[in-house]
Protein backbone atom coordinates (compact mmCIF):
# COMPACT_ATOMS: atom_id res chain seq x y z
CA UNK A 1 0.00 0.00 0.00
CA UNK A 2 1.74 3.27 -0.82
CA UNK A 3 1.38 6.15 1.01
CA UNK A 4 1.61 10.44 0.69
CA UNK A 5 3.30 12.09 3.71
CA UNK A 6 2.65 16.04 3.40
CA UNK A 7 4.70 18.85 4.27
CA UNK A 8 4.67 20.24 7.84
CA UNK A 9 1.07 22.55 8.27
CA UNK A 10 -0.28 20.97 4.86
CA UNK A 11 -2.31 18.82 6.97
CA UNK A 12 -5.16 22.13 8.22
CA UNK A 13 -7.35 21.38 5.09
CA UNK A 14 -7.41 17.73 5.55
CA UNK A 15 -8.52 18.12 8.89
CA UNK A 16 -11.17 20.64 8.52
CA UNK A 17 -12.22 17.41 5.68
CA UNK A 18 -11.58 18.88 2.72
CA UNK A 19 -11.03 16.30 0.50
CA UNK A 20 -8.29 16.86 -1.84
CA UNK A 21 -4.43 17.03 -1.30
CA UNK A 22 -2.65 19.65 -3.84
CA UNK A 23 0.70 18.39 -5.52
CA UNK A 24 2.53 21.22 -3.90
CA UNK A 25 1.60 19.85 -0.56
CA UNK A 26 2.99 16.56 -0.59
CA UNK A 27 6.20 15.79 0.96
CA UNK A 28 7.29 12.39 -0.24
CA UNK A 29 5.43 9.30 -1.59
CA UNK A 30 5.89 6.14 -1.00
CA UNK A 31 5.43 2.68 -2.63
CA UNK A 32 4.80 3.53 -6.31
CA UNK A 33 1.21 3.78 -6.45
CA UNK A 34 -0.48 4.01 -9.85
CA UNK A 35 -3.60 5.45 -11.00
CA UNK A 36 -6.23 5.66 -8.68
CA UNK A 37 -4.75 3.50 -6.59
CA UNK A 38 -5.76 3.68 -2.40
CA UNK A 39 -2.74 5.45 -0.48
CA UNK A 40 -2.82 6.45 2.94
CA UNK A 41 -2.12 9.74 3.66
CA UNK A 42 0.12 11.03 6.46
CA UNK A 43 0.77 14.55 7.79
CA UNK A 44 4.43 15.36 8.38
CA UNK A 45 5.07 13.11 11.36
CA UNK A 46 3.71 10.00 9.68
CA UNK A 47 0.24 10.40 11.85
CA UNK A 48 -3.22 9.03 9.79
CA UNK A 49 -5.03 11.60 8.18
CA UNK A 50 -7.21 9.62 5.02
CA UNK A 51 -7.37 7.08 2.58
CA UNK A 52 -7.42 8.80 -1.04
CA UNK A 53 -6.54 7.62 -4.51
CA UNK A 54 -3.65 9.04 -6.02
CA UNK A 55 -3.98 10.33 -9.43
CA UNK A 56 -0.81 10.94 -10.92
CA UNK A 57 -1.52 12.97 -13.78
CA UNK A 58 -3.46 16.19 -12.19
CA UNK A 59 -2.90 18.75 -9.88
CA UNK A 60 -5.14 17.28 -7.03
CA UNK A 61 -3.15 14.56 -6.19
CA UNK A 62 -5.26 12.53 -4.10
CA UNK A 63 -8.88 12.85 -3.26
CA UNK A 64 -10.07 11.71 -0.31
CA UNK A 65 -12.80 8.24 -0.19
CA UNK A 66 -12.50 7.87 3.74
CA UNK A 67 -11.21 9.66 7.07
CA UNK A 68 -11.52 6.44 9.01
CA UNK A 69 -8.20 4.38 9.39
CA UNK A 70 -10.34 1.40 9.62
CA UNK A 71 -12.06 1.83 6.46
CA UNK A 72 -11.23 -0.43 3.84
CA UNK A 73 -11.59 0.91 -0.25
CA UNK A 74 -13.54 -1.89 -2.18
CA UNK A 75 -16.68 -3.26 -3.27
CA UNK A 76 -17.98 -3.25 0.35
CA UNK A 77 -17.24 0.66 0.62
CA UNK A 78 -18.58 1.75 -2.40
CA UNK A 79 -22.35 -0.05 -2.02
CA UNK A 80 -22.29 1.08 1.63
CA UNK A 81 -21.22 4.87 0.62
CA UNK A 82 -23.18 4.95 -3.05
CA UNK A 83 -26.45 3.62 -0.75
CA UNK A 84 -25.99 6.22 1.83
CA UNK A 85 -26.23 8.70 -1.02
CA UNK A 86 -29.18 7.05 -2.67
CA UNK A 87 -30.90 6.93 0.91
CA UNK A 88 -30.08 10.57 1.61
CA UNK A 89 -32.19 11.47 -1.57
CA UNK A 90 -35.45 9.74 -0.47
CA UNK A 91 -37.96 12.06 0.55
CA UNK A 92 -36.57 15.17 -0.88
CA UNK A 93 -38.44 15.26 -4.16
CA UNK A 94 -40.73 12.10 -3.55
CA UNK A 95 -43.76 14.27 -2.94
CA UNK A 96 -43.01 15.89 -6.18
CA UNK A 97 -43.76 14.59 -9.78
CA UNK A 98 -40.03 13.70 -10.63
CA UNK A 99 -38.28 11.07 -11.25
CA UNK A 100 -35.10 12.01 -13.02
CA UNK A 101 -32.33 13.10 -10.16
CA UNK A 102 -28.93 12.66 -9.39
CA UNK A 103 -27.86 10.02 -6.69
CA UNK A 104 -24.69 10.81 -6.33
CA UNK A 105 -22.55 14.33 -6.25
CA UNK A 106 -19.08 13.26 -6.11
CA UNK A 107 -17.34 14.95 -3.41
CA UNK A 108 -20.23 16.60 -2.01
CA UNK A 109 -21.60 12.91 -1.27
CA UNK A 110 -18.06 11.44 0.04
CA UNK A 111 -17.30 9.75 -3.61
CA UNK A 112 -14.82 12.33 -5.54
CA UNK A 113 -15.31 11.70 -8.75
CA UNK A 114 -18.57 9.89 -8.90
CA UNK A 115 -21.36 11.14 -10.60
CA UNK A 116 -24.88 9.31 -10.66
CA UNK A 117 -27.89 10.48 -12.26
CA UNK A 118 -31.24 9.05 -13.02
CA UNK A 119 -33.30 9.37 -15.74
CA UNK A 120 -36.48 7.24 -14.98
CA UNK A 121 -34.85 3.87 -15.19
CA UNK A 122 -31.74 4.32 -16.92
CA UNK A 123 -28.67 5.70 -14.56
CA UNK A 124 -26.48 7.56 -16.64
CA UNK A 125 -22.69 7.86 -14.76
CA UNK A 126 -19.53 9.82 -15.24
CA UNK A 127 -15.91 8.69 -13.68
CA UNK A 128 -14.39 12.26 -13.43
CA UNK A 129 -11.13 10.64 -11.89
CA UNK A 130 -8.45 8.24 -11.81
CA UNK A 131 -9.55 7.33 -8.46
CA UNK A 132 -13.89 6.80 -9.77
CA UNK A 133 -12.23 5.17 -12.79
CA UNK A 134 -10.46 2.63 -10.63
CA UNK A 135 -13.70 1.04 -9.46
CA UNK A 136 -15.53 1.54 -11.91
CA UNK A 137 -16.82 -2.04 -12.04
CA UNK A 138 -18.02 -2.21 -8.20
CA UNK A 139 -19.26 1.49 -8.77
CA UNK A 140 -21.83 -0.35 -11.68
CA UNK A 141 -22.24 -3.46 -10.12
CA UNK A 142 -23.47 -1.58 -6.52
CA UNK A 143 -25.44 0.60 -8.55
CA UNK A 144 -27.71 -2.38 -10.28
CA UNK A 145 -27.61 -4.02 -6.20
CA UNK A 146 -29.04 -0.83 -4.77
CA UNK A 147 -31.41 0.77 -7.57
CA UNK A 148 -34.53 -0.82 -9.86
CA UNK A 149 -32.58 0.51 -12.93
CA UNK A 150 -32.66 -1.57 -15.88
CA UNK A 151 -29.51 0.24 -17.10
CA UNK A 152 -26.28 1.77 -16.67
CA UNK A 153 -24.87 4.07 -19.23
CA UNK A 154 -21.62 5.38 -18.90
CA UNK A 155 -21.04 9.71 -19.84
CA UNK A 156 -17.44 9.78 -18.90
CA UNK A 157 -16.91 12.34 -21.85
CA UNK A 158 -16.58 15.53 -19.34
CA UNK A 159 -13.55 17.88 -20.16
CA UNK A 160 -12.27 17.26 -16.37
CA UNK A 161 -11.40 13.87 -17.37
CA UNK A 162 -8.04 15.18 -19.48
CA UNK A 163 -6.38 16.96 -16.48
CA UNK A 164 -6.69 12.99 -14.87
CA UNK A 165 -5.49 12.26 -17.84
CA UNK A 166 -7.93 9.71 -18.78
CA UNK A 167 -9.87 9.12 -22.21
CA UNK A 168 -13.33 9.36 -22.83
CA UNK A 169 -15.23 6.67 -22.95
CA UNK A 170 -19.36 6.38 -23.93
CA UNK A 171 -21.89 3.53 -23.91
CA UNK A 172 -23.54 0.62 -22.02
CA UNK A 173 -22.01 -0.53 -18.71
CA UNK A 174 -24.53 -2.76 -17.08
CA UNK A 175 -27.89 -4.09 -19.04
CA UNK A 176 -29.14 -3.31 -22.48
CA UNK A 177 -28.48 -0.08 -24.01
CA UNK A 178 -30.96 2.31 -22.86
CA UNK A 179 -33.70 4.18 -25.57
CA UNK A 180 -32.36 6.92 -28.08
CA UNK A 181 -34.93 9.62 -26.07
CA UNK A 182 -35.59 8.41 -22.55
CA UNK A 183 -39.38 10.47 -21.87
CA UNK A 184 -38.50 11.53 -17.86
CA UNK A 185 -41.38 13.69 -15.56
CA UNK A 186 -39.89 16.81 -13.82
CA UNK A 187 -42.49 18.69 -11.90
CA UNK A 188 -45.31 17.01 -13.63
CA UNK A 189 -43.58 18.45 -16.87
CA UNK A 190 -41.84 15.60 -19.63
CA UNK A 191 -39.14 16.03 -21.20
CA UNK A 192 -37.09 13.72 -23.59
CA UNK A 193 -33.51 13.25 -22.60
CA UNK A 194 -30.80 11.89 -25.08
CA UNK A 195 -28.68 10.40 -22.83
CA UNK A 196 -26.04 9.53 -25.53
CA UNK A 197 -25.77 12.58 -26.93
CA UNK A 198 -27.27 15.20 -24.34
CA UNK A 199 -24.94 18.24 -22.52
CA UNK A 200 -23.38 16.59 -19.23
CA UNK A 201 -25.00 13.73 -18.97
CA UNK A 202 -28.25 14.35 -20.88
CA UNK A 203 -30.62 17.46 -19.02
CA UNK A 204 -30.18 19.92 -16.69
CA UNK A 205 -31.18 18.42 -13.57
CA UNK A 206 -29.31 21.31 -11.67
CA UNK A 207 -32.57 23.88 -12.60
CA UNK A 208 -35.69 21.68 -11.60
CA UNK A 209 -36.28 23.99 -8.74
CA UNK A 210 -35.56 27.25 -10.39
CA UNK A 211 -37.63 26.43 -13.09
CA UNK A 212 -40.31 26.21 -11.22
CA UNK A 213 -39.70 29.97 -10.48
CA UNK A 214 -40.09 30.72 -13.62
CA UNK A 215 -43.29 29.08 -14.04
CA UNK A 216 -44.79 30.85 -10.88
CA UNK A 217 -44.34 34.32 -12.52
CA UNK A 218 -44.52 34.05 -15.79
CA UNK A 219 -48.91 34.18 -16.07
CA UNK A 220 -49.55 36.74 -19.25
CA UNK A 221 -46.01 37.92 -19.54
CA UNK A 222 -43.83 38.18 -22.78
CA UNK A 223 -40.40 35.86 -21.76
CA UNK A 224 -37.01 36.00 -23.88
CA UNK A 225 -35.35 32.53 -22.74
CA UNK A 226 -32.05 32.92 -23.81
CA UNK A 227 -29.43 29.68 -23.85
CA UNK A 228 -32.67 27.19 -23.79
CA UNK A 229 -31.04 24.05 -24.39
CA UNK A 230 -33.69 21.45 -24.78
CA UNK A 231 -36.06 24.01 -22.90
CA UNK A 232 -36.37 23.27 -19.07
CA UNK A 233 -37.16 27.15 -18.67
CA UNK A 234 -39.53 27.88 -21.84
CA UNK A 235 -41.96 24.95 -21.33
CA UNK A 236 -42.32 25.88 -17.44
CA UNK A 237 -42.85 29.43 -18.68
CA UNK A 238 -45.56 28.27 -21.48
CA UNK A 239 -47.15 26.11 -18.80
CA UNK A 240 -47.32 28.86 -16.16
CA UNK A 241 -49.10 31.01 -18.76
CA UNK A 242 -46.89 32.99 -20.68
CA UNK A 243 -48.45 35.32 -23.39
CA UNK A 244 -45.38 34.36 -25.72
CA UNK A 245 -41.46 33.33 -25.34
CA UNK A 246 -38.88 33.21 -27.09
CA UNK A 247 -35.91 31.03 -26.75
CA UNK A 248 -32.23 31.39 -28.42
CA UNK A 249 -30.01 28.73 -28.14
CA UNK A 250 -26.62 28.60 -30.90
CA UNK A 251 -27.82 24.59 -31.54
CA UNK A 252 -29.86 23.69 -33.61
CA UNK A 253 -30.92 20.19 -32.21
CA UNK A 254 -31.30 21.77 -28.93
CA UNK A 255 -34.15 23.82 -30.33
CA UNK A 256 -35.66 20.84 -32.10
CA UNK A 257 -35.33 19.17 -28.65
CA UNK A 258 -36.94 21.95 -27.30
CA UNK A 259 -39.67 22.28 -30.16
CA UNK A 260 -40.67 18.25 -29.17
CA UNK A 261 -40.69 18.83 -25.35
CA UNK A 262 -43.75 21.68 -25.54
CA UNK A 263 -45.39 19.08 -28.25
CA UNK A 264 -44.85 16.27 -25.25
CA UNK A 265 -46.85 18.54 -22.71
CA UNK A 266 -49.87 19.71 -25.63
CA UNK A 267 -47.90 23.02 -25.62
CA UNK A 268 -49.16 25.58 -28.48
CA UNK A 269 -46.34 26.58 -30.04
CA UNK A 270 -47.97 29.65 -31.50
CA UNK A 271 -46.78 32.21 -29.42
CA UNK A 272 -43.30 30.25 -29.19
CA UNK A 273 -40.19 31.74 -30.70
CA UNK A 274 -37.51 29.23 -31.56
CA UNK A 275 -34.28 31.34 -32.53
CA UNK A 276 -31.00 29.59 -33.65
CA UNK A 277 -28.52 32.42 -32.82
CA UNK A 278 -25.16 33.32 -30.93
CA UNK A 279 -27.03 34.98 -27.54
CA UNK A 280 -24.37 37.82 -27.42
CA UNK A 281 -25.36 39.12 -30.84
CA UNK A 282 -29.34 38.30 -30.57
CA UNK A 283 -29.48 40.41 -27.63
CA UNK A 284 -27.66 43.13 -29.55
CA UNK A 285 -30.33 42.98 -31.89
CA UNK A 286 -33.91 43.23 -30.04
CA UNK A 287 -31.70 46.45 -28.40
CA UNK A 288 -31.45 48.04 -31.41
CA UNK A 289 -34.67 47.23 -32.69
CA UNK A 290 -35.80 48.56 -28.94
CA UNK A 291 -37.64 45.34 -28.30
CA UNK A 292 -38.76 44.81 -24.58
CA UNK A 293 -39.47 41.70 -22.30
CA UNK A 294 -41.44 41.25 -19.05
CA UNK A 295 -39.32 38.56 -18.31
CA UNK A 296 -35.88 37.10 -19.34
CA UNK A 297 -33.78 34.16 -18.38
CA UNK A 298 -30.19 33.96 -19.15
CA UNK A 299 -29.01 30.60 -18.32
CA UNK A 300 -25.10 30.37 -19.99
CA UNK A 301 -22.71 27.79 -19.79
CA UNK A 302 -19.99 27.66 -18.15
CA UNK A 303 -17.77 30.77 -19.12
CA UNK A 304 -14.65 30.16 -16.61
CA UNK A 305 -13.79 26.47 -16.82
CA UNK A 306 -11.01 27.55 -14.79
CA UNK A 307 -9.92 30.08 -12.29
CA UNK A 308 -7.82 31.42 -15.17
CA UNK A 309 -10.83 32.82 -16.76
CA UNK A 310 -12.69 34.58 -14.30
CA UNK A 311 -11.90 37.98 -15.54
CA UNK A 312 -13.00 37.69 -18.91
CA UNK A 313 -15.96 35.18 -18.10
CA UNK A 314 -16.91 38.76 -15.61
CA UNK A 315 -16.79 40.34 -18.20
CA UNK A 316 -19.38 37.64 -20.66
CA UNK A 317 -21.99 37.78 -17.67
CA UNK A 318 -21.73 41.78 -17.59
CA UNK A 319 -22.60 41.94 -20.72
CA UNK A 320 -25.18 39.95 -21.68
CA UNK A 321 -27.11 41.07 -18.09
CA UNK A 322 -26.65 44.65 -18.98
CA UNK A 323 -27.83 44.34 -22.00
CA UNK A 324 -30.93 42.27 -20.93
CA UNK A 325 -31.42 45.03 -18.47
CA UNK A 326 -32.13 47.45 -21.25
CA UNK A 327 -34.65 44.69 -22.47
CA UNK A 328 -36.80 44.57 -19.50
CA UNK A 329 -40.15 46.77 -18.98
CA UNK A 330 -40.46 48.54 -15.74
CA UNK A 331 -41.57 45.99 -13.27
CA UNK A 332 -39.73 43.85 -15.33
CA UNK A 333 -37.84 40.41 -14.59
CA UNK A 334 -34.35 38.97 -14.54
CA UNK A 335 -33.43 35.64 -13.82
CA UNK A 336 -29.64 35.07 -14.53
CA UNK A 337 -27.12 32.22 -13.32
CA UNK A 338 -23.51 31.33 -13.58
CA UNK A 339 -22.66 27.52 -13.77
CA UNK A 340 -19.14 28.72 -13.24
CA UNK A 341 -17.68 27.48 -9.29
CA UNK A 342 -14.96 30.27 -9.94
CA UNK A 343 -17.58 33.15 -9.75
CA UNK A 344 -19.00 32.41 -6.36
CA UNK A 345 -21.87 33.86 -5.16
CA UNK A 346 -20.84 37.25 -4.02
CA UNK A 347 -18.55 38.41 -7.13
CA UNK A 348 -21.80 36.91 -9.29
CA UNK A 349 -23.74 39.47 -7.40
CA UNK A 350 -20.78 41.80 -8.00
CA UNK A 351 -21.02 41.94 -11.57
CA UNK A 352 -24.92 41.94 -11.96
CA UNK A 353 -25.35 45.14 -9.74
CA UNK A 354 -22.51 46.86 -11.81
CA UNK A 355 -24.56 45.55 -14.87
CA UNK A 356 -27.61 47.20 -13.55
CA UNK A 357 -25.73 50.33 -13.07
CA UNK A 358 -24.34 50.95 -16.13
CA UNK A 359 -27.73 49.42 -17.85
CA UNK A 360 -28.64 52.88 -15.78
CA UNK A 361 -31.55 50.77 -13.54
CA UNK A 362 -32.04 50.41 -10.47
CA UNK A 363 -33.13 47.08 -9.28
CA UNK A 364 -34.04 44.52 -6.53
CA UNK A 365 -32.97 41.22 -6.05
CA UNK A 366 -36.03 38.74 -5.02
CA UNK A 367 -34.40 35.40 -4.68
CA UNK A 368 -31.31 33.64 -4.34
CA UNK A 369 -31.22 31.00 -6.21
CA UNK A 370 -28.77 27.53 -6.33
CA UNK A 371 -28.96 24.23 -7.79
CA UNK A 372 -31.48 22.04 -7.05
CA UNK A 373 -30.90 19.57 -3.42
CA UNK A 374 -30.21 16.43 -5.05
CA UNK A 375 -26.64 18.36 -6.08
CA UNK A 376 -26.14 18.69 -2.40
CA UNK A 377 -22.57 21.40 -0.97
CA UNK A 378 -20.65 19.39 1.64
CA UNK A 379 -20.22 22.10 3.82
CA UNK A 380 -16.23 21.12 4.07
CA UNK A 381 -16.24 21.45 -0.24
CA UNK A 382 -17.49 24.88 -0.80
CA UNK A 383 -16.26 24.19 -4.54
CA UNK A 384 -19.03 22.28 -5.08
CA UNK A 385 -21.66 25.06 -5.03
CA UNK A 386 -20.91 25.83 -8.51
CA UNK A 387 -24.85 27.27 -9.20
CA UNK A 388 -26.10 30.50 -8.69
CA UNK A 389 -28.70 33.30 -9.66
CA UNK A 390 -30.80 35.94 -8.53
CA UNK A 391 -33.81 37.04 -9.68
CA UNK A 392 -34.35 40.71 -10.07
CA UNK A 393 -36.45 43.18 -10.31
CA UNK A 394 -35.96 46.66 -11.99
CA UNK A 395 -38.46 49.54 -11.48
N1 LIG B 1 -31.33 26.67 -19.78
C1 LIG B 1 -31.02 25.31 -20.16
C2 LIG B 1 -29.56 24.96 -20.02
C3 LIG B 1 -28.63 25.87 -20.78
S1 LIG B 1 -27.09 25.16 -21.12
C4 LIG B 1 -31.88 24.37 -19.35
O1 LIG B 1 -32.63 24.79 -18.46
O2 LIG B 1 -31.82 23.15 -19.59
C5 LIG B 1 -26.33 26.32 -22.15
C6 LIG B 1 -26.83 26.35 -23.57
O3 LIG B 1 -26.23 27.48 -24.18
C7 LIG B 1 -26.49 25.18 -24.46
O4 LIG B 1 -27.67 24.64 -25.00
C8 LIG B 1 -25.61 25.76 -25.59
O5 LIG B 1 -25.93 25.22 -26.87
C9 LIG B 1 -25.99 27.20 -25.55
N2 LIG B 1 -24.98 28.18 -25.97
C10 LIG B 1 -23.67 28.24 -25.64
N3 LIG B 1 -23.11 29.37 -26.10
C11 LIG B 1 -24.09 30.05 -26.72
C12 LIG B 1 -24.16 31.32 -27.37
N4 LIG B 1 -23.08 32.12 -27.45
N5 LIG B 1 -25.33 31.72 -27.90
C13 LIG B 1 -26.42 30.92 -27.80
N6 LIG B 1 -26.43 29.74 -27.18
C14 LIG B 1 -25.28 29.30 -26.65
Amino acid sequence: MGSVRLLPGREKSLLRRHPWVFAGAIDQVKGSPTDGETVEVLDSRGNFLAWGAYSPASQIRVRVWSWLREDQIGADFFLQHLGAAIQARQGLLMERETNALRLVHAESDGLPGVIVDRYADTLVVQFLSSGAERWREEIADALLQLTDARCIYERSDAEVRRLENLPERCGPLRGDAPPRQITILENGLRFLVDVYQGHKTGHYLDQRNNRRIVRAMAQGRHILDCFCYSGGFLVNALAGGAASVTAIDASQDALELARQNLLLNQLSLANVDLQQADVFQALRGFRDRALRFDLIVLDPPKFAPTASHIAQAARGYKDINLLAFKLLRPGGILVTFSCSAGVDASLFQKIVAGAALDAGVEAQILYWLFQAEDHPVGLAFPEGAYLKGLVIRVK
